[in-house]
């Protein structure tokens, strides 16, 4: 069986669901990835994360080659070893983060130099050296390196970062076939570790197998996405496609419409990624749009913050009328924070700035949108999706103070 694989098992208008094989395990679409940037999901253990319902982890290559190294993550047995997340992986390359993050940065077709958010380092960040530390982290499926811009940039420069990418996919995929062909560079080597590094000595210049995903860029301008997506095709035949320069700004018309624009021209066939974007309400729509896989921090970062997402929209966990309920946050939710508290108790760790308070709100935030794609799933195996995707959405926005019990 080749190492990846992706079959579709049941549809829906443009929905599909599905299962998405990686060398590390299967994934059944459309999924959730939780968000572990620098290789955890932030205050989550590996099995808090497993317990969630996260399969497929995600993590970034700009802050794990900026810390610890790429070459040390390698030396460590890569990034599975050294997470200790067996599940499936999928490394983003970074380009977000250096055209979000970094203080000072100067992009040319070689690539992007930039200055790390961390000690004001310089560095030199090119298609092909983003393949070598994706390829030395060894995640399952790893991003192309992209050109980003603004949100509401002008057409011209739209285009050309547009244009730019595939440029740059094209160096990404060279790169990624000679790492594949000749091995990696020699790494640093360390003893290997019983149980945890199983990779011979020998062995470890070979990269493990990896799927290189393009990503779609253009804005919100249809002409620049349809042309994105026909060069990607016509560059390979990629395992799986990303679709990238969304939740940036744009309204959600916009974001639906770029969606529908994009849809009938991918491969039915291939998992379809949108990146950044995790909000209950925009994975509902995107699976409705033919979406597969989601990513977003904003689960975890609102859990921190104190807003838990309920099938009635958003709650404070502060708000004064959880001072003596005695309900769970959500009834009927299978995470730690709804099966073993009550909102009193929740609220009274928020008030008390308890960071278990925090720790058990991301996790019931990630547990809830990945609950959500289950229930999507379960529905188009059913043949209820349409009615339950309108359903679901009538209920999420009437955005209650007070979840209903
Ligand atoms: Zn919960």
């Amino acid at each position: 069986m080749p190492p990846f694989d992706f079959r579709i098992t049941a549809t829906a208008g443009a929905a599909r669901s599905g299962v998405f094989s990686m060398p590390h395990g299967d994934v059944e679409t459309p999924a959730f990835m939780p968000v572990g940037t620098h290789g955890a999901v932030r205050s989550l253990s590996v099995h808090d994360v497993a317990a969630t319902g996260g399969r497929l982890l995600l993590s970034n290559a700009y802050h794990l080659y900026l810390r610890p190294g790429d070459d040390i993550v390698r030396a460590l047995g890569g990034l599975h070893a050294f997470t200790r997340w067996r599940g499936p992986m999928l490394t983003d390359s970074g380009g977000f983060q250096v055209f979000s993050l970094a203080k000072y940065r100067v992009v040319t077709e070689h690539g992007v130099e930039f200055r790390s958010h961390l000690d004001g380092s310089l560095h030199d960040y090119t298609p092909e050296r983003v393949m070598q530390i994706e390829r030395n982290l060894g995640a399952d499926v790893i991003m192309q390196l992209d050109e980003l811009i603004a949100g509401g940039s002008e057409e011209s420069a739209s285009r050309a970062a547009m244009e730019r990418s595939l440029r740059w996919l094209d160096r990404c995929q060279v790169e990624f076939d000679r790492l594949t062909r000749e091995g990696r560079a020699d790494g640093l080597l360390l003893a290997p570790v019983d149980g945890i590094v199983d990779v011979h000595p020998d062995d470890e210049r070979v990269a493990p197998p990896q799927a290189l995903f393009p990503i779609v860029q253009g804005g919100v301008n249809p002409t620049l996405r349809r042309e994105s997506v026909r060069g990607i095709l016509a560059s390979g035949d990629w395992i799986g496609v990303a679709i990238g320069g969304l939740s940036v700004g744009e309204s959600k018309p916009d974001m639906h419409a770029t969606l529908e624009v994009c849809e009938p021209l991918m491969p039915s066939d291939r998992p379809r990624y949108l990146m950044g974007v995790g909000f209950p309400e925009d994975l509902v729509e995107g699976v409705r749009r033919g979406v597969d896989l989601f990513d977003c921090v904003a689960p975890n970062r609102m859990g921190r913050d104190g807003t838990a997402f309920t099938p009635d929209g958003k709650a404070q966990i502060k708000q004064a009328a959880f001072r003596t309920d005695r309900r769970p946050l959500v009834d009927g939710c299978a995470c730690e924070a709804c099966t073993h508290y009550d909102r009193a108790f929740l609220r009274h760790l928020f008030m008390s700035s308890e960071p278990l308070g925090q720790r058990l709100l991301a996790m019931h935030n990630i547990a809830f949108v990945i609950d959500v794609m289950a229930q999507a799933r379960a529905a188009m195996h059913g043949g209820t999706f349409s009615a339950w995707s309108d359903a679901w959405l009538r209920r999420y926005h009437r955005e209650a103070v007070v979840p209903v019990g």
